[in-house]
């Protein structure tokens, strides 16, 4: 583990993720934003490993967002949210889309390892349970998902500043 700067690992791993999809994908339209905490500790991580976590999080949102393009006309604009904030015991972290959502009855297998919906060849099934093990085992943190069918998905990573424990 090493001090390491959060937001430029988030701001790295979002422009690497939407260059790469836009690269491969000519009908790819989706924007971003990015909010980055001026005030944010640096926090003694596996800089590799939170990577991982990030660009699975935002590679999943954007396909997501073109899934749902699939099924909209006219006035759709895919967007990934990502956003850092400075809370009481750590870092938290968002990824936020508003693309396809995740159906209830599928909420509590998305962690599991293998699990995917999406079709052979675009998806492993191991980014979610590899992100979890890495947040959770890896940093004693959390990683935990709101979402709304149809509507939004959201990825809320919390890392704990474990300077100050
Ligand atoms: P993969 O991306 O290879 O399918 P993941 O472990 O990264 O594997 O994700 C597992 C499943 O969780 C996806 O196939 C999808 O059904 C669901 N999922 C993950 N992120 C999102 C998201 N942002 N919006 C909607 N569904 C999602
Ligand atoms: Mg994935």
């Amino acid at each position: 583990k090493e001090l390491t700067d959060i937001n430029k690992l988030v701001d790295e791993s979002l422009r690497l993720s939407f260059h790469g999809l836009r690269a491969k994908d000519k009908d790819f339209n989706a924007g971003y934003k990015l909010n980055l905490d001026p005030d944010l500790p640096q926090l003694n991580v596996i800089s590799q490993d939170l990577s991982r976590v990030l660009l699975n999080l935002i590679n999943n949102a954007f396909y997501a967002t073109t899934q749902k393009s699939k099924n909209e006309n006219g006035d759709y604009q895919p967007e990934v949210i990502v956003t850092t904030k400075k809370v009481t015991s750590g870092v938290q972290i968002s990824v936020k889309d508003n693309g396809s959502g995740i159906p209830d009855s599928i909420k509590e297998k998305i962690f599991q390892p293998f699990f995917t919906t999406k079709p052979t060849g675009e998806g492993t099934g191991l980014g979610l349970s590899l992100s979890y093990d890495i947040i959770t085992k890896g940093h004693g943190g959390e990683i935990k998902v709101l979402s709304q069918e149809g509507q939004w998905t959201e990825f809320l990573i919390l890392i704990p500043d474990t300077s100050k424990a």
